[in-house]
């Protein structure tokens, strides 16, 4: 099968790489219908994570059953289906609480790489969700956004109590803070704000359901939110980039007895202690439990209640991965789609 591999930054390459096959009798395998490129996989791209030789790549995931192990009980070849980008058993205490990649059995599905034609997605049962029936091709990038920056942008929301009523911010105008706009339009918030200085992203978080648009950056930015808020910051705020900067422009915008969502891999964060403790902010975040939405987010894109395949703004064939990579990291492209 070909697959995506990452040799260092700024080099992927598209190339034959082993079959996947079941490995586990609880093992699936997929034919993928789509994948894509995400916002984390540029951390290694721009040499912020290291590169540990040769990698498979991608995380992100749906496509038609082919095969599945003797003790798969719910997931049968044929059907279309949707996973997260953890691997979980979905039946444990953590899981079953809501908190599906702290799974003491999850596996990380970058590890084993989804941009390619074929995957295997280890814990079947627990992983994948099954769509209604055979998706039509229109609805293919929404589901695929589903498996991880749709899951992810409505876990900050979630986290960050989103709700009837509330004042949002949202920093970082990547796929996930866009979705996390939507995920906030849909959960009821009543004024949303979205930090973005690029025009197109602007206009796709206003479609989203954004309110107002902060340009600024840094105090600044909080600034402007404090104003848009009464003076008082707002009640909840998705934190969807990962860095110091955003990290504390996330905990600044809040008000006292306020909620931050953070879902953008932390990098090099640390948080003042002090200012913490005085803040009277509430932090929730990490890898999003995308598992835990999964079913309810397929239902909304089947209805189409929600379109969040709009995140998509490019469709390249698997194997031009790299120029799919080249025009993120340049920010030609909010979020690449692949076609194997
Ligand atoms: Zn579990």
């Amino acid at each position: 099968m070909r697959g995506a591999v990452m040799y260092a930054p700024g080099d992927v390459r598209v190339e034959e790489r082993e079959d996947a096959r079941l490995v586990e009798p609880t093992d699936a395998v997929l034919r993928l219908s789509a994948a894509c490129v995400c916002g984390s996989d540029l951390w290694p791209y721009r040499g912020i994570e290291p590169v540990g030789g040769a990698t498979p790549m991608g995380h992100e995931y749906v496509g038609v059953v082919e095969q599945v192990g003797g003790a798969v009980k719910g997931i049968s070849p044929g059907q279309f289906v949707v996973g997260s980008f953890f691997a979980s058993d979905n039946t444990c205490e953590i899981c079953r609480s809501g908190y599906q990649p702290s799974c003491p059995y999850s596996v990380i599905m970058g590890s084993i790489g989804t941009q390619a034609e074929l995957v295997r997605v280890p814990h079947a049962d627990g992983t994948l969700v099954p769509t209604p029936a055979m998706p039509p091709a229109d609805m293919i990038p929404g589901l695929l956004a589903a498996s991880d920056v749709l899951g992810t942008g409505w876990f900050g929301a979630v986290a960050a109590e989103v709700g009837p009523g509330k004042a949002v911010a949202v920093v970082g105008d990547g796929a996930v803070g866009l979705l996390a706009v939507l995920a906030a339009k849909q959960l009821g918030a009543e004024r949303i704000i979205a930090m973005s200085r690029h025009e197109p992203r602007q206009r796709l978080a206003r479609e989203f359901g954004a309110s107002d648009i902060v340009t600024e950056r840094g105090n600044e930015g909080v600034t402007r939110v404090h104003e848009l808020t009464g003076g008082f910051g707002a009640h909840s705020v998705v934190e969807a980039v990962g860095t110091q900067e955003s990290m504390m422009q996330a905990i600044r915008s809040a008000r006292p007895g306020g909620h931050v969502g953070y879902v953008g891999v932390a990098h090099d964060v640390s948080l003042p202690g002090v200012e913490l403790f005085f803040s009277h902010v509430h932090l929730h975040g990490g890898p999003a439990p995308v598992r835990r939405f999964l079913p309810e987010l397929i239902d909304r894109i089947w209805k189409r209640e929600i379109d969040p395949g709009k995140v998509f703004d490019l469709e390249l064939p698997l194997d031009q991965a790299a120029e799919a990579y080249r025009a993120m990291d340049e920010r030609r492209a909010i979020k690449a789609l692949l076609t194997p």
